[in-house]
């Protein structure tokens, strides 16, 4: 059995791997796809002392700083199911998709989440291109460009007030008939000059050049007519989803379901903690995560020291 097993291979699980492994316990992580989110991401400029990287390059560098340590590293699998240990001082139980299961004295879950996407034609082909899901992470790209925010509840909103700081234009459309965000931040939104709302618009297709965004086309729903709108980015904002749907009846999670969490990354089962962008932890961002990460294992060991000798 591990001492501390991670699920999750992003920044949080690669951070809490590390930091749980220099304590010299024995720890694993599984990882359905090692690197996580920062595998999609392309130019990464706000990780603190490294001006610009870029995803892959960090994915890396991340597995091989893991793979400095005694770290059982299990990438490609696929943890389905979550058992408590059944007294104090008890084993952990994770059952992988292929059938095997581990146990553990802790858990860190770091199973991160996943942006909602339009689905519609052009997006996955110029993700990166133009196509964000992140304005704190992408926003400054835009400077001085055109862009359009899809999504008018809170995250959408914030996300057009902070781009009309940077961007020349910013157009919100809103598949609703109203936006959803909170009053104030609407009325922060029609303060500002450089940015038009659509409401009932539905996105129907992202255009390009070959190589980049060149505009959108979205559809009145009232009037059925579509229109097409030249610009330069185009900001995905109708939900982040945490990957943790199997996770539903063993750990506490938000209505949200991003798993809820004390100062300390403990979940509401003894010997689990979480971190990273699956957790109710505000700002979902790579050092974040990492920060999360680390505290989840330290955690994990302060408990380990305090269980019973076996
Ligand atoms: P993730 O990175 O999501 O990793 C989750 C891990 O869990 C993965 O290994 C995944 O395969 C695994 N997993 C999921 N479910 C299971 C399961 N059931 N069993 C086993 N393993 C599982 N942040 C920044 O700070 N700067 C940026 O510039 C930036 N740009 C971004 C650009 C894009 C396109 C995207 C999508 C995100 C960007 N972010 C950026 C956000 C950043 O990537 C995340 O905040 C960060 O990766 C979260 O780390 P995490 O470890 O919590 O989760």
């Amino acid at each position: 059995a591990f001492d501390v097993l991670v699920i999750g291979g992003g920044p949080a699980g690669a951070a809490a791997a590390i930091y749980a492994a220099r304590k010299g316990i024995r720890t694993g992580v599984a990882a359905e796809r090692f690197g996580g989110q920062v595998l999609d991401t392309m130019a990464i400029e706000n990780f603190i002392s490294v001006s610009h990287t870029e995803g892959p390059k960090l994915a890396t560098a991340l597995e091989q700083h893991v793979k400095e340590y005694e770290v059982d590293v299990m990438n490609l699998q696929r943890a389905d199911k979550l058992i408590p240990a059944e007294g104090p001082g008890g084993l952990i139980e994770v059952q992988l998709a292929n059938g095997a299961s581990l146990k553990s004295k802790t858990v860190i879950l770091s199973t991160g989440a996943r942006w909602r996407q339009m689905g519609v034609p052009g997006e996955d082909e110029y993700r990166n291109k133009g196509v964000a899901y992140c304005p704190h992470c992408d926003g400054p790209l835009f400077k001085g460009k055109r862009v359009a925010v899809i999504g008018g509840g809170n995250s959408g909103v914030e996300a057009a007030i902070d781009l009309a700081g940077i961007v020349a234009e910013v157009t919100l459309i809103e598949f609703d008939s109203q936006l959803r965000a909170d009053e104030v931040l609407q009325r922060k939104l029609r303060s500002l000059p450089n940015v038009r709302v659509i409401t009932s618009g539905l996105t129907t297709e992202v255009h390009g050049d070959g190589t980049k965004v060149t505009g959108l086309s979205y559809k009145n729903r009232n009037t059925s007519e579509v229109h097409r709108i030249d610009l330069e980015g185009i900001f995905v904002q109708i939900g982040l989803v945490p990957n943790t749907e199997w996770l539903k009846g063993a750990v506490a999670l938000s209505p949200r379901g991003e798993i809820e969490v004390d100062a300390r990354g403990q979940t509401s089962v003894p010997g689990v903690f979480a971190a990273g962008d699956a957790t109710t932890v505000p700002y979902k961002q790579i050092v974040i995560a990492m920060g999360e990460g680390s505290k989840a294992a330290l955690s994990a060991f302060d408990y380990l020291i305090r269980m019973a000798p076996v």
